[in-house]
């Protein structure tokens, strides 16, 4: 249903276009979240760009075109999208995109794909059209930066949890949503249907718990750049509680799960 009507809005909005003119036209800087396919060759795109927040787009011809969008559509590239619209058309018109960088052109196995998918989606669902968000940009770039094949669970970590805090839908990890206590080097629990963290004495019996190394390791996460990070290992189960308690957070927010986030968890 919704495709269709946004396949009527495209025809609508390439007829008015001979008539109606010019567009204003830019290039802003983006990062390839999704596309989907319409007509025979067309594509819609939806991507973060750094000034505008997310758009979505109508790429015309991408499947054939090589020139204008060779390899640029796939999720989490970096792109300097050409782009022209009309004022109040929710599509605007992707001419080109030009690569600043792929993730491509790094080696790619199951984990690293995974990884890559469960950024592109978690940025999907969470920004709003048109809601400029720079330090979200920002986090996605540095992040991106760090997913290598063999080591993506410090930038899935650091990703998730950064996501949930420049949401506003992080609780205050030191202490006791409860009774206000600190966790001073005990343990904090969650649930997956509230917010906040609480202590072993407030626990639900559902409850999961977040170690004590977990939550030092999430204050570092809130203090330190991701590359100050990065020399250390990472093996899948570090921190592995931070990244469910995030992953669930996000989750309740957008009222869906994510399927990205439920590949990540069959690899542990
Ligand atoms: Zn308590």
């Amino acid at each position: 249903m919704l495709l269709k009507k946004v396949i009527a809005g495209i025809a609508v909005a390439y007829g008015r276009r001979r008539v109606a003119g010019l567009y204003p036209k830019g290039v802003v800087e983006a990062l390839i979240l999704r596309t989907w396919p319409v007509h025979e060759a067309d594509q819609i795109v939806s991507f973060f760009t750094r000034d505008l927040g997310k758009l979505k787009g109508i790429a015309k011809s991408a499947a054939k075109s090589r020139r204008r969008f060779g390899g640029a559509l796939e999720p989490m590239t970096h792109v300097l999208a050409s782009y022209a619209e009309k004022p109040r058309q929710e599509l605007v018109r992707l001419d080109a995109c030009e690569i600043v960088a792929s993730p491509l052109l790094d080696p790619v196995d199951y984990a690293r794909a995974a990884a890559l998918a469960f950024m592109a989606e978690v940025l999907e669902e969470t920004l709003q059209d048109r809601d400029p968000q720079d330090a979200v940009f920002r986090l996605a770039l540095a992040v991106l930066e760090q997913t290598r094949m063999g080591r993506i669970w410090l930038p899935v970590t650091y990703f998730s949890l950064w996501m949930v805090r420049l949401m506003g839908w992080m609780p205050e990890i030191g202490r006791c949503t409860d009774c206000g206590r600190l966790f001073a080097g005990g343990p904090a629990y969650f649930e997956s249907q509230r917010d906040g963290l609480v202590c072993a004495e407030h626990r639900h019996p559902a409850a999961r718990a977040i170690s004590p190394e977990s939550l030092v390791l999430a204050a570092r996460i809130f203090r330190d750049p991701i590359a100050a990070l990065a020399a250390e290992e990472w093996p899948r189960n570090r921190a592995a509680d931070l990244r469910r308690f995030a992953v669930q957070n996000l989750e309740r927010h957008l009222e869906k799960r994510l399927r990205s986030a439920q590949a990540l968890r069959g690899m542990g």
